[in-house]
């Protein structure tokens, strides 16, 4: 059966801090709720981050100097565009919002693993693309993908010869993500982006990215969802010829739904659930394990979109016995006590 994480100490804010910025902080205990509603089972499939990450794991790739400046309130207010917060107390901060992102980054970590040990994983939360080893950007502060891929590492999960995948559809280009795998190649990113906006700048993040499916504003879902067919199963098919890859990730963010005030394209909401199963179903047909983290959303009602994915790819899931890791996977699925 599929698994999801979660923990109500991902929802940030507090101390008005949401009155600054357009991001929903507490839309992890929406969604959560939300998809308790339009599926029930989902509660047997919860697993808790153990807690915080560890601070040796965010050394994995962030370094001593970035995880220093954390402890000033100018600089966080920098990393989440709201010159406000340099006036809130950086104990608060970190309590109301650097503690829930460390809750949601070792939930990403744990969606690794329990996606190679039962092919599907959701962590409801993570996704934070744009954080680099040194320095934060675009409200991102921990890059919980890259994390947890040197965990799966450090600790044998994975080799450093296995290939992992990376499928990015939030409306930003991931370019953390691709800077902290910038000279490391068995990691394989797909990306499909807003052209035109944040972080259009960012040439050599570009540059990295294996298959980039770039479109301009004002895209619409049907053309968005086109242009995804047309690309990802052709790349997934080269990449499977060599060999099945060891994990996928995909970062399904939600601000590509016409009325983001953020991402600037144009799919409907049904348009998202589409997307959203079409990847997750692209990976699992070619026996991938695939863990989901939620990236981007940025209007009031961005939980319902991220529910009824989870809900729908989990109901799916759970019902497709062809999710479970084959049995010649590189990460033989481990007898499971739940
Ligand atoms: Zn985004």
């Amino acid at each position: 059966m599929p698994r999801v994480v979660y923990d109500p100490t991902y929802n940030i804010g507090g101390y008005g801090l949401e009155k600054l910025h357009p991001f929903d902080g507490r839309k992890y205990g929406k969604a959560w709720d939300a998809v308790c509603t339009l599926l029930p089972a989902a509660k047997e499939w919860l697993v808790k981050p153990t807690g915080e990450v560890a601070v040796d794991n965010l050394r994995l790739v962030h370094s001593d100097g970035y995880l220093e400046q954390l402890a000033s309130a100018a600089y966080l207010a920098k990393v989440f565009e709201t010159p406000a917060a340099a006036w809130i107390p950086v104990a608060v901060l970190d309590a109301i919002v650097l503690r829930p992102m460390r809750f949601a980054t070792q939930g990403t970590i744990q969606s690794f693993a329990l996606a190679c040990e039962h092919g599907l994983a959701i962590n409801l939360g993570g996704g934070f693309h744009h954080a680099k080893p040194t320095g934060g950007e675009g409200f991102n502060v921990y890059n919980d993908v890259a994390i947890g891929i040197a965990f799966l590492r450090q600790t044998g999960q994975i080799s450093s010869d296995d290939v992992v995948l990376y499928v990015d559809c939030d409306a930003h280009q991931g370019n953390g993500v691709a800077t902290c795998f910038l000279d490391d190649r068995t990691v394989k990113i797909f990306d499909v982006f807003n052209a035109d906006i944040y972080p259009r700048h960012d040439s050599a993040a570009r540059a990295r990215v294996d298959r980039p499916v770039p479109l301009p504003s004002g895209t619409d879902g049907e053309t968005y969802l086109l242009e995804l067919q047309r690309a990802l199963p052709t790349w997934l098919d080269e990449i499977t010829t060599r060999g099945r890859p060891a994990l996928a990730i995909y970062n399904a963010g939600t601000d590509v739904v016409s009325d983001d005030p953020l991402g600037a394209l144009a799919l409907s909401p049904e348009h998202v659930l589409e997307r959203d199963v079409f990847v997750v179903e692209s990976l699992a047909r070619r026996g991938i394990p695939t863990a989901m983290v939620l990236g981007g959303g940025y209007t009031p009602d961005s939980f319902r979109l991220v529910a009824d994915s989870v809900a729908t790819i989990l109901g799916r899931a759970s019902a497709d016995k062809s999710q479970k890791c084959p049995p010649d996977s590189p990460l033989t699925p481990r007898p499971t006590s739940a």
